[in-house]
């Protein structure tokens, strides 16, 4: 029986993850999460994890004693995530949202443990830091992001020196046709309104920017040893082509299904195999139309943000990063405007230093750096 772990395991990656390991029969080494007590302590009661961790002390506390007629070990803060992270399992599930997935990424690759990767903004933040472990600790990084996923089902039995060029596909988000004008006083209940996909608050919002787009053209560089200029990306509003690969001779390879992210899952889960999904079937007929456009860059700035910060390199990402996380929540907290998300990680990129050769410290420097300056520019 394959083991497992989950790090947001609360979350709706972390979620399905579990629906993919509840049809197979997986063992559950370890969960994590942020603060969620009751779904957690479901969650333990259904799956019998050795050890859990909450970040936040006051929630584990609690849920110790929730949970003490059970044989789970509860382990609390930073340091408890970092110890399910660092637990012998066959693979490690990373879905918690942002840069609080770094450090137990990287916990994991040095132990030698097979990741699956949700958590992109740890590999934006610290693409070469997290790239260059793995290589050293012979680990493998299986994407879960479904266009990554689509782009490495792509690639299967092609030779890696034969790819002209990656195309990532985008929903385009709740905004798509709309003009800068349009997009000045919209609201952030219109912002979490994802046409196709029903995701986490965070990475919604990265949506209706786009930002989660040149997050993602960011996190394919890393993932597959690719140059930026060799990432196209096409707006696909029906989001059933996850991503596709041009090779040499001008075929182009897919991959295409319903938007289920318990498809990506489970393949970063079961790779090179394939079993029976919990998804529905794609059945082709049922869309009148597919359609592919390019993306309105003058309104969605922030994918040409993170192409250019990618394109100077060093902590460059690390900064529109940062500073997109803390724009996208101040926005959530109703304290800036939509447009600001995308003026302040500009900003950002042109106020703050980056250097070319980076380590842990320094990206978690300037992590801090560029939320305060984020903070302080509101
Ligand atoms: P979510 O907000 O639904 O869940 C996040 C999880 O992380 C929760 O379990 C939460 O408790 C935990 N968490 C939050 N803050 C934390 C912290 N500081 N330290 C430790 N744990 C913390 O998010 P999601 O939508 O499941 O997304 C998770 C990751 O997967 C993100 O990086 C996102 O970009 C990526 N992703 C999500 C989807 C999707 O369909 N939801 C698709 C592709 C990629
Ligand atoms: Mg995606």
């Amino acid at each position: 029986m394959k083991k497992i772990s989950i790090l947001g395991s609360t979350g709706s990656i972390g979620e399905q993850a579990l629906d993919v390991a509840r049809l197979h029969g997986y063992e559950i080494t370890a969960l994590t999460a942020n603060s969620s007590v009751d779904i957690i302590e479901k969650q333990i009661r259904e799956f019998h994890p050795k050890k859990v961790a909450l970040v936040n002390e006051k929630a584990a506390e609690d849920l110790k004693i929730r949970i003490k007629d059970t044989d789970t070990k509860v382990l609390a803060g930073v340091s408890g995530v970092c110890e399910c992270a660092a637990m012998e399992t066959d693979t490690l599930l990373n879905s918690i949202v942002g840069m609080a997935g770094l450090e137990p990424t990287l916990t994991a690759i040095n132990e030698g443990t097979e990741i699956a990767l949700a958590n992109k903004e740890t590999l934006v933040a610290g693409g070469r830091l997290v790239t260059d472990t793995a290589k050293k600790k012979n680990v493998r990084i299986l994407p879960v992001d479904s266009e990554h996923s689509a782009i490495f089902q792509s690639l299967q039995g092609n030779k890696h020196s034969q790819v002209k060029r990656l195309i990532l596909t985008a929903s385009g988000g709740p905004f798509f046709g709309k003009t800068i004008d349009d997009l000045k006083d919209v609201t952030v209940e219109q912002a979490l309104a994802h046409p196709n996909w029903s995701m986490g608050a965070k990475i919604t919002i990265d949506s209706a920017t786009m930002m989660n787009k040149g997050l993602e053209l960011i996190e394919a560089v890393w993932l597959f040893s690719v140059k930026p200029s060799d990432i196209d990306i096409l707006v696909h509003r029906q989001s059933v082509v996850h991503s596709l690969v041009e090779y040499d001779d001008h075929s182009v390879m897919a991959q295409l299904g319903v938007p289920d992210m318990r498809v990506p899952i489970q393949y970063a889960l079961t790779y090179p195999d394939r079993y029976n999904s919990p998804a529905k079937q794609l059945h082709l007929e049922d869309y009148a139309t597919l359609t592919f456009e390019k993306p309105d860059y003058e309104t969605f700035s922030a994918i040409n943000l993170c192409k250019r910060a990618i394109e100077k390199g060093g902590l460059y990402p690390a900064i529109a990063n940062s500073a997109n996380e803390k724009a996208n929540e101040l926005f959530r907290q109703g304290k800036i405007k939509f447009l600001e998300i995308a003026d302040l990680v500009a900003s950002a990129l042109e106020n703050i230093n980056s250097k070319e050769e980076y380590t842990l410290t320094d990206v978690l420097e300037k992590d801090k750096e560029t939320k305060e300056f984020v903070t302080a520019s509101v």
